[in-house]
């Protein structure tokens, strides 16, 4: 039990790596609270951890706007009284090249990836300085390290995430709060699905290319994030303050031939 007692908020956890990160904290004796927009997926998280004998709540809420956001907070300390951990996972693809991008879509994508981690580390950051104690975890990308084709607007995001964490990190260390990023590679979730669909006609082919990318034979689970989520929430991180995890099977750092 590498959480026991400790109350999580994943955001984005109706679906992917949020969904299975908030399964596996259950596992470990973690408190979690499921921030997802859909109802449906956020409700369906944590019937599975309920099922499986974990703790679990869900609140709808929209990581943009910040009623919602401090609302959510409010909640969580008037159940829970605290927060030990924050994982601000939710996020959205963004696909084209920099000409081909309408304002509204460079804004959404802007809106939800960077916005969407300014404002809940913004109502959550009082309660942990507090007490003095937490660990919060943002939602990078390897993109925010390689140029990949047809990706401008959604790079960005992930780079500005995780040049953010270091500063939070900066900030919010005399008040024993660590803040790290996590940078996977290319995991099947619905949103690579998605993504896929919308920019491939032959999606085994592009399978195939993606795996072109990266030294692992084979693409990421959301269990090898959510571990990795897992060691930075949990007490053997202690020593681990404003870093980038990687969990891309080699894509950033290795070469294939
Ligand atoms: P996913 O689409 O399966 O899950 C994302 C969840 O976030 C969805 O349930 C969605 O409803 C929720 N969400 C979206 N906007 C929201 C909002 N405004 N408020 C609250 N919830 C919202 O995606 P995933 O692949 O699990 O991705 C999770 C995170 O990991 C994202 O930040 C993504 O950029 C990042 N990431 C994914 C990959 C990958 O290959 N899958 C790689 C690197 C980084």
């Amino acid at each position: 039990m590498r959480l026991q007692g400790k109350v999580t908020l994943i955001t984005g956890s109706g679906s992917g790596i949020g969904k299975s990160t908030a399964l596996l904290f259950a596992k470990e004796g973690a408190i979690v609270v499921v921030n997802d927009l859909s109802e449906e997926h956020g409700r369906g998280t944590v019937k599975e951890i309920e099922e499986a004998g974990g703790q679990a709540a869900f609140i709808q809420a929209d990581v943009t706007n910040p009623e919602s956001v401090s609302a959510m907070t409010d909640q969580i300390i008037a159940k829970f009284g605290r927060i030990d951990v924050l994982f601000n996972n939710a996020g959205i693809s963004g696909v084209g090249q920099l000409h081909e991008i309408e304002p509204d879509d460079w804004d959404r994508v802007m809106n939800v990836n960077i916005r969407g981690v300014f404002l809940p580390s913004k109502y959550v950051l009082p309660h942990m300085m507090e007490r003095k104690s937490g660990s919060i975890i943002n939602m990078s990308s390897c993109i925010a390290e390689i140029g990949l084709a047809r990706r401008a607007s959604y790079a960005a995001t992930k780079g500005a995430v995780l040049a953010l964490t270091k500063s939070m990190q900066v900030d919010y260390a005399p008040y024993h709060i660590r803040v790290n990023a996590l940078l996977p590679g290319t995991i099947m979730t619905p949103f690579v699905e998605k993504y896929l669909k919308e920019s491939y006609s032959d999606e085994a082919a592009a399978i195939e290319g993606l795996k072109k990318r990266q030294l692992s034979e084979s693409l990421g689970r959301p269990e090898d994030v959510a571990k990795a989520a897992l060691f930075l929430a949990s007490d053997e991180s202690t020593f681990v303050m404003g870093a980038p995890l990687y969990v891309d099977g080699g894509a950033v750092f290795g070469k294939n031939a």
